[in-house]
């Protein structure tokens, strides 16, 4: 799945601005007051001292009290696992961090909140809060784990052999969808794959602003950067199973389709378990059976599903991905590969660009492939 709800990052950031005092850009220079040179050099400091892996230097940026050391702690052995991490600041008060992990197709930017003191002459951090789309390195102690084209943030409760299975399967999936051959749709992919597991499903759902009952993992846009991130419920997922999920959220990644999409879900929801169906035996068959049971209950649909399908009911959700699976698979049969993922890099993308007659006949052959499928049971 690829939705990322909105609510929760809001929720944050009214949270954010309740709590934090902000340093006071216009005022006069005064032993106490935090200025705004007080606060660039602060996070001049941050990146400095970071890269020098300096971890007393980089504490010093941060007050004495053991909220403010504990933050420290965790930023220091966090970011300096990262292969890039540097602080900015904006005129809002906010720390504008960047960083990156050795599979990152791009930095993320994220901005966190602190609250601000003057102690001795220089800006320090007394406590932080995130703004909005938080970063998993800023809940939870991580442990980074790098292959050749993949990166793993997980949570330091995740053990060792869980973090090497998701690095496998992740590394897996990477091959399987290159050799899925998604052609235009995938050009500006890297090849790798960044993955994260945070601690909970509480901490899956502030990252990702999904409901963890719904979904096993998600890949999303975060700070401008694409992240699967895997429920931790899923760690308990079998083999196969794992393994399909990640492929899926692969094809989301490798097409860019949290940060770039803008078109209807069926088209990408659709792509991802094609891609997904076609390597797994079991998604195919449970897919199919799904199909099935929607028919029998339903009838065939007159139209494609809708993207409100993609967060209605569990039984709904289910459908619509597997109604979508036969949608994008009637597509290739119909049009060919290189015909089809031009058609879907448009449907995805650039909806607007679709005519209704290209739009009516999709639907047809959609409700042709339902008809045979009603048939053949
Ligand atoms: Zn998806």
């Amino acid at each position: 799945m690829s939705v990322a709800a909105k609510a929760l990052a809001a929720l944050a950031a009214a949270v954010a601005l309740a709590g934090c005092s902000l340093f006071d850009p216009g005022s006069p220079s005064s032993g106490s007051t935090v200025l705004k040179s007080d606060f660039a050099a602060l996070a001049e400091d941050l990146t400095t001292t970071l890269e020098a892996k300096d971890e007393p230097g980089f504490a010093a940026n941060f007050a004495d009290s053991t909220m403010a050391q504990e933050l420290a702690q965790r930023w220091y052995g966090n970011l300096s696992q990262v292969s890039v991490a540097t602080f900015g600041t904006d005129d809002e008060g906010s720390l504008e961090v960047t960083w990156a992990v050795p599979a990152s197709q791009a930095p993320a930017v994220h901005k966190v909140v602190p609250h601000l003191a003057k102690v001795d002459g220089r800006a320090v951090i007394m406590d932080a809060m995130y703004t909005d789309d938080p970063p998993i390195w800023y809940f939870d102690d991580v442990s980074v784990d790098n292959s050749s084209t993949v990166s793993l943030i997980a949570s330091e409760t995740v053990s060792a052999d869980q973090r090497q299975a998701w690095l496998k399967r992740a590394a897996k999936a990477v091959k399987t969808v290159k050799k899925a051959g998604l052609g235009m749709l995938a050009q500006d992919w890297n090849d790798r794959l960044v993955v994260e597991i945070p601690r909970n499903t509480r901490d899956f759902q502030l990252l990702v602003g999904i409901d963890p009952k719904l979904s096993g993992a998600a890949t999303e846009c975060e700070g401008g950067a694409i992240r699967v991130v895997v429920n931790p419920a899923s760690l308990q997922l079998p083999d196969e199973q794992a393994e399909a999920l990640i492929v899926h959220e692969a094809v989301h990644a490798a097409t860019g389709s949290p940060c770039e999409d803008s078109g209807a879900l069926w088209a990408s929801e659709g792509l991802a378990e094609s891609v997904t169906a076609k390597a797994f035996k079991s998604t195919r068959e449970s897919n199919l059976a799904t199909v099935t049971t929607y028919l029998a209950e339903s009838g065939v649909p007159a139209a494609l599903p809708v993207d409100a399908d993609f967060t209605s009911a569990k039984e709904v959700i289910w459908a619509a991905y597997a109604l979508s699976e036969v949608a994008v698979d009637a597509i290739f049969d119909n049009l060919g590969t290189e015909a089809a993922l031009d058609l879907l890099a448009k449907l995805t993308r650039t909806p607007d660009k679709v005519d209704a007659a290209t739009n009516a006949e999709v639907t047809g052959w959609y409700r042709k492939a339902l008809e045979e499928i009603a048939a053949a049971k």
